[in-house]
């Protein structure tokens, strides 16, 4: 395998990228980037700190003057100003209002520049929803993982059960179906499959399946 391969992988919520991610980037040894902790930490700052998400310039401000850290190890904890926001950054009020600030530009523009720095760190599998797109466009694969809207909502559900919040399958399916529809439908960096990238259904797959799927794809490249 390629030293220094970049992998890409994005997809809607609950298609299964960050599981997948994590056990491929163990796998090959690699860092692995998870995009979407970076917006949810703006977003739980903005909620935390009573800047009104529908304050763009506020928004934008606060962007700039945050830290956010991602560690490496196994634990992958996340750090927002400091402070441990691993676990509140996963909350059902978080994942409402984050594709709100996603859409901003200047939180965009703040973000992109902080996972390139990232991704410079060396080989690297990163996941979010423009990662093939605009933040690494010469990633050397890129993965676009979908699947059907039941399982997607329905893993989502297990997730958050099992880690003992209490929520409706039909709420979790609601506020996805929303999210992704304002994560495809905005005009800066909407979710789309890079015109490189290919297009796994993990419908009905095992973890296992893909990331063997993926892990042979990544033998293709060369040392280098
Ligand atoms: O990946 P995750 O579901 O945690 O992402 C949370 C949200 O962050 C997405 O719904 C999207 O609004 C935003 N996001 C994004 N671009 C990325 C990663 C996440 O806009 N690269």
């Amino acid at each position: 395998m390629k030293k220094q391969i970049k992998v890409a992988i994005d997809g809607p919520a609950g298609a299964g990228k960050s599981t997948i991610a994590k056990a491929v980037a163990k796998r090959l040894g690699i860092f692995y980037v998870d995009t979407g902790a970076m917006y949810r930490a703006i977003a739980l700052k903005s909620l935390r700190s009573n800047i009104p998400i529908d304050q763009e310039e506020e928004v934008g401000q606060m962007v700039q003057k945050t830290e956010i850290i991602l560690e490496h190890s196994e634990a992958r904890r996340v750090f927002c100003d400091g402070e441990e926001v691993t676990e509140a950054i996963r909350s059902p009020e978080v994942s409402r209002a984050v594709s709100k600030i996603a859409a901003y530009p200047v939180v965009r523009d703040r973000l992109v520049q902080l996972q390139r720095q990232e991704a410079e760190r060396g080989a690297v599998i990163m996941d979010g929803r423009d990662i093939g797109t605009i933040v690494l466009p010469e990633a050397d694969l890129k993965i676009f993982l979908t699947a059907s809207p039941e399982e997607r909502a329905h893993r989502r559900w297990l997730e958050l059960c099992n880690s003992g919040r209490e929520v409706s399958l039909i709420e979790v399916q609601q506020d996805m179906e929303k999210r992704d529809r304002q994560d495809s439908e905005r005009e800066v960096s909407p979710l789309v499959p890079a015109n490189d990238a290919l297009i796994l259904d993990t419908t009905g797959l095992s973890i296992q399946e893909i990331v063997e799927q993926i892990i042979a794809l990544t033998l293709v490249f060369k040392e280098g």
